[in-house]
């Protein structure tokens, strides 16, 4: 026999889930805005180091030192970006397999590694 109780307790972990799965959705958007910013200010530098190296060598100016920021710049911006890549699959890949363990994204019908039916 179903008690109140066990109602509930059904309830409040159906709104639990739920409730993770919205905070999930909400910090992987934030996450997807930071690299998407990341990549347009990654674009801004390398359009202005295009710009930078054009005009220097028009006017036969040595601007190495400079083309080397932009360069290094460059590199935190492309390991920051990879940073938030990992994160925002950390997030998808949340579902492990019953048969083997794996991680599977949490939309997965069959398990990538092992081929086994992935329930929910
Ligand atoms: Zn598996």
């Amino acid at each position: 026999m179903t008690s109140f109780e066990d109602v509930i307790s059904k309830a409040k972990s159906v709104a639990e889930v739920a409730g993770k799965k919205t905070s999930d959705f909400i910090e992987v958007t934030r996450l997807k805005i930071e690299a998407a910013e990341l990549e347009k200010e990654m674009s801004s530098v390398l359009e202005g180091l295009g710009r930078l190296v054009y005009d220097a060598r028009k006017a036969g100016e040595d601007v190495s030192p400079m083309v080397d920021d932009c360069v290094t710049r460059l590199n935190e911006y492309q390991l920051k970006i990879d940073a938030l890549r990992k994160k925002i699959d950390a997030y998808r890949y949340t579902v492990r397999c019953k048969d083997c363990g794996a991680p599977n994204p949490d939309d997965a019908a069959f398990c990538k590694k092992c081929g086994a039916k992935v329930d929910l």
